[in-house]
């Protein structure tokens, strides 16, 4: 199809039916999701515009960059982190293979900081230079739709342009929400807990999901005192994980936060009180719909902000489509590339290409990690019609026997009763994330019991133990009680 040569500001008049428009795809957001959609639908042939704004690693609703959130202010910067607060534990552990660690050992957090940011810099580069060469025109400012087939980009110095495109795809992303607590502005989000100047002497961490047990991990191994106050009664819905120094407050919620000469005065629910250098809220994201435009359009929201989708990513707008934590589905990275991937192979590849959810694997980058994949304990039991078999072990990681750090290494194997199909695996240990993406493998290919006890183990390793797990811990009749929610 001949295209109409687009020129950077220039208004199109003709996006009627039939018409030809200045993209064949714009993409709002590029980040994970909005990055992957654009190139690969690029490789497909189309004309692709993205739109995103400009870079600074703390986000707010007019700053944000290429890459996005798992590149600037999530996954890459967190791992960064808790690599470097692993170091604590590991040279402590050493000394019992022999390390003499005699000299006073200390920590340079601005250093640590330096290199996050270098890294972040850098991946920013690398997005920018995947789009180019992908031949996708890359515009910085902020996004609205303000047609089925129309977007305008409001650029840093306010220059206005309008574009028209055959599809729009939304990959706005989401963003930390403050819960409105008195004094809720002395708390940080996850985005200025991954660029603090100064390291925390005493922390504070609101919330009970994974983004706030990494961080307590990360501030807990670099020395920190850590408070975590969450409402359930276990963080992680219900993981009964180690806690290397962590004071865990369950079903404990903050009041208020008031400003005091010695630091931030915390005041809980239940009376308590102590103050804190830093009070960090991971307390949920809300999708990037505000400044969207979506109502003029007509794009359906749900009551928390996401953008309504079918299982093609496609909106009620049959021009508009969605991917990523926009849509709140499962608000992880992988997940935004798969629907961008899908969204591009449906679209543009001539392939109709639904995202399969299920055996998604998952980690929280804890210190030690856990992970899991498929179905948890809970979950199986309501969803199998008939008995569910439960393999646990819990053992000491050989490591450990002559480091002499008192940590259990715990797996899980959740099973079919009678088909004998592994339904979910769990781990909390050393090596936790890297082991499961191969486990992940098995229950993707429909493993059986039989098939992981058949494989022959890596000796000696932790990993060996999800397939030596010969006796069953729990039999869980039709409809019958979970033990754990993990
Ligand atoms: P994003 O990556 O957020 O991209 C959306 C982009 O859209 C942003 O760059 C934003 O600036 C831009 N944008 C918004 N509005 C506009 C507009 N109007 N115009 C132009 N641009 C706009 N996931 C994992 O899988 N593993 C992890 O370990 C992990 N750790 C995380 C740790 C933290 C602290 C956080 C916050 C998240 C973490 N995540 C992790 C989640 C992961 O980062 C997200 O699921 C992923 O980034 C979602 O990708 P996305 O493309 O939907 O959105």
């Amino acid at each position: 199809m001949a295209r109409k040569m687009l020129v950077d500001g220039e208004l199109n008049q003709t996006n009627k039916e039939g018409a030809e428009y200045d993209f064949d795809l714009f993409v709002i957001g590029a980040g994970s999701g909005g990055v992957r959609a654009a190139r690969f639908s690029a490789n497909y042939g189309a004309k692709v515009g993205i739109c995103e704004l400009p870079f600074h690693p703390i986000s707010s609703e007019v700053i944000g960059g290429v890459g996005g959130t798992c590149v600037i202010r999530g996954c890459v910067p967190k791992k960064i982190l808790v690599y470097g607060a692993t170091f604590g534990g590991e040279i402590e552990d050493a000394r019992n293979y022999g390390w003499e660690v005699n000299e006073k050992l200390d920590f340079n957090w601005k250093k640590l900081l330096q290199k996050k940011t270098d890294e972040i810099n850098r991946l920013n580069g690398i997005y920018k230079r995947l789009l180019s060469n992908a031949s996708v025109k890359l515009l910085e400012g902020e996004g609205k739709i303000v047609g089925p087939n129309k977007v305008e980009v409001t650029q840093p110095d306010g220059t206005k342009l309008s574009y028209s495109a055959k599809h729009i795809l939304i990959a706005t992303g989401s963003r930390a929400h403050r819960p409105p607590i008195p004094g809720q502005e002395l708390a940080i989000t996850s985005d200025e807990a991954l660029s603090l100047d100064d390291l925390p002497k005493h922390a504070v961490v609101f919330g009970g999901g994974y983004i706030a047990v990494e961080f307590a991990s990360i501030w807990r191994g670099l020395g920190a005192t850590v408070d975590l106050f969450y409402r359930k009664e276990l963080p992680l819905s219900g993981c009964k994980k180690s806690r290397r120094g962590i004071k865990l407050h369950p079903q404990t919620n903050l009041t208020e936060l008031v400003k005091t000469d010695n630091g931030i005065k915390v005041i809980t629910d239940h009376g308590g009180e102590l103050i804190a250098d830093v009070v960090l809220f991971a307390t949920g994201r809300l999708p990037n719909t505000k400044r969207l435009n979506l109502e003029a359009v007509g794009v359906e929201i749900d009551k928390t902000g996401a953008v309504k989708v079918d299982e093609y990513s496609r909106t009620n707008i049959p021009s508009i489509w969605a991917v990523g934590d926009v849509t709140n589905r499962m608000n992880l990275t992988p997940v935004a590339l798969m629907e961008g991937t899908c969204f591009a192979k449906t679209v543009f590849g001539g392939e109709s290409s639904k995202p399969d959810y299920r055996n998604i694997p998952c980690a929280v980058f804890s210190i030690p990690p856990l992970s899991i994949v498929g179905l948890s304990e809970e979950e199986a039991i309501e969803q199998v019609n008939g008995d569910v078999l439960v393999f646990t072990s819990t053992f000491n990681p050989m490591k450990n026997t002559v480091s002499g750090r008192q940590e259990k290494t715990i797996m899980k194997l959740v099973v079919d009763a009678e088909t004998d199909k592994v339904l979910g695996a769990s781990m909390c240990g050393p090596d936790a994330p890297e082991i499961m993406q191969g486990i992940a493998v098995a229950l993707k290919c429909g493993a059986t019991k039989a098939q992981f006890d058949s494989t022959v183990g890596i000796h000696p390793s932790a990993a060996e133990e999800f397939v030596t797990m010969r006796s069953v811990s729990r039999h869980v009749t039709a409809r019958g009680k979970a033990k754990t929610n993990l």
